[in-house]
């Protein structure tokens, strides 16, 4: 047996790394997923059973998380989906231009919802028509995130601007990379490697596959410097548990809200509500709160129809007690790792 880390995800079996030796695909261990849905996912650290010959290694068990990236299921909406694993920080990317401000909300909620620190990277820096303009697109973007978020801009027309980026990412430590398709996640980690190791998007269109056909997730070494693994298709970023991503994505919303009258005050019309009284007074943009809002609603709605999912199974699956118990178990074990810390 030995401790390794899950460092690649393709379509076959999760690829885990052992010190000193060359990366090999692992099954896991029946014990380990029968009658649950536990699988490995990229970052997690593992128990494994060496391969001899040409078998495939064993994951015997998974390590708790110490952070995670949690979405909701895009195929079944009741259910979470863990996307990576014991990160120490989230990079949020987004293009300097065009910057879509209601999905740079959502993406701080879900990198700060990990628990992690999260850093904002601007993009494409070189398509923006001016100095004064991209300066003003980093400031929204310093504005929106907060003054516990990093935020800097890059382009790949001026390597130089990605030195600055490779200090969030220090040696022994991994790093997510968060933004949709095209925004220049994959070049951003061919310059920190300082080689080609990621096809881009051009690439990718011209060898005939097609770029959504990309499915595999892989964690990459920046030489004298940490991790990062790209999150590709991270398309619908819907909301799982995100209260304290919500909190702490919307630092001007909360400063106020803790002087609510209602302690579950909604922001809405309540007597007493701070947050409506700073926007009233010009304090706060009323576009912050309605995003925030917006968020606490999905939230909410998601969780109505987590728990009426729930209700159903109860009622048409009493026959199946042991093996929901043990679902949740698992669930608890692996799922709620952050939860814990
Ligand atoms: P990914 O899908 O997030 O990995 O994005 P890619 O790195 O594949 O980039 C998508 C497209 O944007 C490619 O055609 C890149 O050449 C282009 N691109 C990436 N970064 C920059 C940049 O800084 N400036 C310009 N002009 N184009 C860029
Ligand atoms: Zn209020």
């Amino acid at each position: 047996m030995a401790r390794g880390r899950v460092v690649k995800l393709d379509r076959g079996y999760p690829l885990v790394k052992v010190e000193g030796l060359d990366p090999f695909r692992c099954e896991h261990a029946t014990a380990l997923v029968k009658g649950r849905r536990i699988r490995s996912v990229i970052g997690d650290f593992v128990d494994v059973e060496l391969p001899c010959g040409h078998d495939n290694g064993i994951i015997r068990s998974i390590e708790a998380r110490r952070s995670q990236f949690v979405r909701r299921d895009p195929a079944e909406r009741t259910s979470s989906q863990v996307l990576a694993a014991n990160f120490e920080r989230v990079v949020v990317v987004e293009p300097a231009v065009d910057l879509n401000v209601k999905r740079l909300e959502r993406e701080l909620v879900l990198a700060h919802e990990a628990g992690v620190q999260v850093s904002v990277l601007l993009t494409k820096a070189d398509l923006v028509s001016s100095a004064r303009e991209l300066e003003a697109v980093e400031r929204l973007a310093r504005d929106l995130a907060g003054s516990s978020v990093e935020v800097r801009s890059m382009s790949t027309a001026h390597p130089e601007t990605v030195d600055a980026v490779r200090a969030w990412f220090p040696e022994g430590t991994l790093g997510v990379l968060l933004g949709k398709s095209g925004v220049g996640k994959s070049s951003l980690v061919n310059l920190l490697v300082g080689q080609q190791v990621m096809e881009t998007g051009a690439v990718r269109e011209g060898d005939g596959k097609g770029r959504h056909t990309t499915v595999s997730r892989a964690i990459v070494s920046i030489p004298g410097a940490g991790d990062v693994v790209d999150m590709p298709g991270v398309r619908g970023l819907g909301l799982w548990d995100a209260d304290n991503g919500i909190e702490a994505a919307f630092p001007d919303v909360a400063a106020f809200s803790s002087e609510c009258r209602f302690r579950d005050c909604k922001h809405e019309a309540e007597p007493g509500c701070a947050v409506l009284a700073a926007v009233q007074r010009g304090d706060l943009a009323s576009v912050r709160v309605e995003s925030y809002r917006a968020l606490k609603d999905e939230l909410d709605q998601m969780r109505r129809r987590r728990e009426e999912a729930r209700q159903m199974r109860g009622e048409k699956a009493s026959d199946q007690r042991d093996s929901r118990k043990g679902a949740f178990r698992a669930r608890s074990r692996y799922n709620r790792g952050s939860a814990r810390r």
